[in-house]
């Protein structure tokens, strides 16, 4: 009996969700497995494809000539049948094809360009050794070049373990490199060097003894500055003198990684104990259960994250972590390093494709059985899954938003109830959606509602700043803010400063005419980027010269509007000439480590002040900040979003987290125009409950997420004709289907309605049961396949975080 390979193909403009037959060729029966990728020729130009290999049957309902495999691309299966469940899951709950859900499970470097190297174990067979391996100690897989019977003979020996496979990926990043520093002078004349040096020069003495120790050797840029604390400028004035050469010289991947001190866990508080036997009850039962972690800020969370993580190891399962955005946590990560150290993989986007590709391999391999990452961390192939951790879960970066459109909770659900384990999800301010399914019992809430050692929560004021404006000078710092960070710096304590930049953007205008200079491609204006000095498109990556005079008038008065980071300092600086100042912000955190150096700086108290857009706001623990000022909190709320008000609160709560973790007391000064505003008020009393409670109330009231369930969705074309006849075509069919009780909001054009040369619009049914819907959008999904990728295309996207 033939045997019979269902496959899911790649081919872009016309996708299905349907896998095709295909004839597994007689040679290789019984050698292909579900989960490997295979090339087949498709449609009627047999086209040659990729495709997954989903199920394999003895016979197949389709009556005509069915055409065999071409190839096969991998040896062993690149997903498991957890994996592969979980990408038909992806795509039926996001409108998704399965082919992009199963791409995006897959690591990047699988996709890329690899060699597949094939090495002999110690028990193969002799004849393979002689057929193989005689000239060659290995060998490369080419799956176009061997011979079926090859490939069929290869297959048979890596799957009784005869021959081991290891990929090589050829990476696309260019080669990495790393400047190093060497000794170019002589001891004396160093020496002599030393004589020469002015007296205040500290660092170029420090660096000069380095130089001159016998012990001296060649060493990294990165590390002589770390363990020294030398500047980069010193670096150059010593170059200048002679002293060192700086090479750049090829590294291997990450040689220079840092060792985390090692920590045992902590004697727990009576709350945090609840919880870790709450917990690690379902973990020794081997049971799913979802719980909300709802502790405030410094209550010790992490604490029974890591406690309950190592319940899961110690059981002989794995345990998986996921945290908003890895760069901006470094300080999480440290911490799960230093307790479970080389048995941790970290996943984030800063890792290039190859050593993605090797964390991937650790995991899949066992060797690493916590895994830390940010959302497609999800996805980590890990087996045994004894505990899944979500660490923020109200963050927005959770949700992805293109396709497939998943969210990282429900998926971490999934996979809890598929490996039976339970998923907590941690936070101070929990999304609306989760407090309210932990009110309707579908989730366990624990609650830490006390800071460690029972420190009390930062106080909190608030200032109005429409009266500070009435009596002084324009300024971003309020009479009431300076004179306590002059406070806090002469005691010698840390101030964070955050600047919310959500919802704005530094732009240029002019203000003769008010002319703002757009993007041409996109509907938004262009932002002024300082360091390359150039106006740049956040959409498409336009970019063009900051402009001197106005286009529309001639008018000199065209400037930079808006508070940026960079005009705080500068005023900070004016200000406060003597305080050091760090600044964090995309412009400074932009290199690969740059942000956990500059908290590291901070941490050690190198400087005294910490000025940061949002970025700041999340996870640091610095015992010495006693004062956190937010120097404009109403940007956020002017956001056009039903999650505006949620968002803000959310984020002055987490920043205003920041202060007082020690034993010093905290301070919080919210500066705004809006003090009225609910979402202000409830920040300064940090009352989450009180704010939960209001916030459903005017939800309620409008039909919001989460009484009602909501769907996008948006139609785009190169014609706003175009993208507007395609969404009202749209609309008119789901109308027709939809029960009285459901809402449709717009057709609208979307609130950035152009985008890279395409017109966007867009639609929002709000509903609470709609059986039917799901089926209906699907089959609008697949008509909108038939127009192809130049015309009008449709996209879905089911709880979107946000209506814009
Ligand atoms: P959260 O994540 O809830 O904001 P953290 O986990 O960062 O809080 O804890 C705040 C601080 O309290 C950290 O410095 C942590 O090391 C410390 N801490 C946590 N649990 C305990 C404990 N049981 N005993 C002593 N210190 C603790
Ligand atoms: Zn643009
Ligand atoms: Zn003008």
């Amino acid at each position: 009996m033939a045997q019979i390979a269902k496959v899911i193909v790649d081919v872009p403009t016309m996708q299905t969700n349907n896998p095709y037959s295909y004839l597994i060729p007689p040679a290789l029966a019984n050698q292909i497995q579900i989960g490997m990728r295979v090339v087949v020729s498709f449609g009627r130009g047999s086209r040659k494809v990729q495709g997954m290999v989903v199920g394999i049957d003895n016979e197949s309902s389709f009556e005509g000539q069915l055409k065999e495999i071409d190839a096969v691309m991998d040896l062993q299966p690149v997903l498991n049948p957890e994996l592969l469940s979980l990408a038909n899951y992806l795509a039926e709950s996001t409108f998704a094809f399965t082919i992009s859900a199963i791409q995006t499970i897959l690591p990047n470097s699988l996709k890329a360009k690899y060699e597949k190297v094939l090495t002999p174990t110690d028990t193969i067979e002799e004849a393979a050794r002689q057929k193989y391996f005689a000239t060659q100690p290995d060998m490369i897989f080419d799956e176009n070049k061997l011979s079926t019977e090859d490939v069929s003979e290869l297959l048979r020996l890596r799957r009784t373990n005869q021959i081991s496979i290891s990929y090589v990926v050829q990476d696309r990043a260019k080669a990495k490199t790393q400047v190093v520093i060497e000794r170019a002078m002589t001891t004396s004349q160093l020496e002599a060097s030393l004589a020469e040096v002015r007296k205040g020069a500290v660092q170029q003495k420090k660096l000069l003894q380095l130089l001159m120790d016998a012990n001296f050797q060649t060493i990294s840029q990165p590390a002589l500055i770390e363990s020294t604390g030398i500047s980069n400028a010193t670096l150059k004035t010593a170059e200048e003198k002679g002293w060192i050469v700086r090479r750049r010289i090829e590294v291997r991947r990450d040689p220079f990684k840092r060792e985390v001190a090692a920590t045992r866990p902590l004697p727990l508080q009576a709350e945090q104990q609840t919880a870790v036997t709450a917990i690690s009850e379902q973990i020794e039962q081997d049971r799913y259960q979802a719980f909300l972690l709802e502790g405030v800020t410094g209550s010790g969370k992490t604490e029974v994250y890591l406690q309950t993580m190592a319940k899961a190891i110690e059981k002989g399962k794995t345990a998986l972590m996921l945290v908003p955005e890895i760069s901006l946590t470094p300080q999480m990560v440290n911490r799960v390093k230093g307790r479970f150290g080389h048995e941790v993989a970290v996943l984030h986007s800063g890792l290039s494709d190859g050593e993605k590709y090797d964390e991937w391999r650790r995991i899949e391999r066992g060797e690493a059985r916590v895994v830390v990452g940010a959302r497609s961390a999800v996805f980590a192939p890990l087996e045994n899954i004894g505990i899944i951790i979500m660490d923020e879960e109200h963050e927005s970066s959770y949700k992805q938003d293109e396709s497939p459109r998943y969210h990282a909770r429900d998926v971490a659900l999934w996979r809890g109830r598929y490996h039976q384990a339970p998923v907590v999800l941690g936070s101070a301010t929990p999304s609306l959606e989760t407090r309210a399914r932990a009110e309707k019992g579908l989730y366990t809430r624990l609650v830490l509602p006390h800071r460690i050692n029972h420190q009390s929560l930062p106080e909190v004021s608030v200032v109005d700043m429409k009266d500070e404006i009435r009596n002084h000078k324009e300024s971003n710092f309020s009479s009431q803010l300076l004179a306590s960070i002059k406070e806090k710096l002469q005691r010698k304590e840390q101030v964070v400063l955050m600047l919310n930049r959500r919802g704005y953007s530094s732009f240029v205008m002019c203000r003769d005419c008010g002319f703002v200079l757009m993007c041409p491609n996109c509907d938004i204006s262009l932002t002024l980027h300082m360091d390359s000095h150039s106006m740049k498109c956040h959409y498409c990556g336009h970019e063009e010269a900051i402009p001197t005079i106005c286009p529309n008038c001639q008018s000199r008065k065209i400037r930079y509007y808006g508070t940026g980071t960079q005009k705080v300092e500068a005023e900070l600086k004016d200000i406060l000439p003597e305080a050091r100042v760090l600044r964090m912000d995309v412009d400074t955190t932009r290199r690969k480590g740059a942000h956990e150096k500059l908290l590291q700086a901070f941490g050690q108290h190198e400087a005294d002040i910490l000025l940061g857009t949002q970025m700041i706001a999340k996870g640091l623990d610095f015992p010495n900040v006693t004062l956190v000022g937010v120097l404009n909190a109403d940007t956020s709320l002017g956001i056009p979003d039903f999650r505006s008000s949620e968002r803000t609160f959310q984020l002055l709560t987490q920043v205003s987290g920041r202060a007082g973790r020690a034993e010093k007391k905290g301070q919080v000064i919210i500066q705004t125009f809006n003090p009225e505003h609910y979402a202000i008020q409830l920040a300064k009393t940090q009352n989450y409950e009180q704010f939960f409670a209001y916030e459903m109330k005017l939800r309620h009231e409008s039909n919001y997420p989460p009484y009602y369930y909501a769907i996008q969705i948006t139609t785009s074309a190169a014609t706003e004709a175009d993208a507007a006849k395609g969404i009202f075509k749209i609309a008119k069919q789901i109308r027709e289907h939809l029960s009285a009780q459901s809402i449709v909001l717009g057709p609208t054009p979307q609130t950035i309605s152009k985008i890279k040369k395409r017109y966007y619009y867009q639609l929002i049914v709000k509903y609470k049961k709609e059986p039917a819907l799901g089926n209906l959008l699907e089959k609008v999904l697949q008509e909108s396949q038939k127009t192809g990728r130049t015309g009008l295309q449709v996209s879905i996207n089911p709880n979107p975080v946000s209506f814009m």
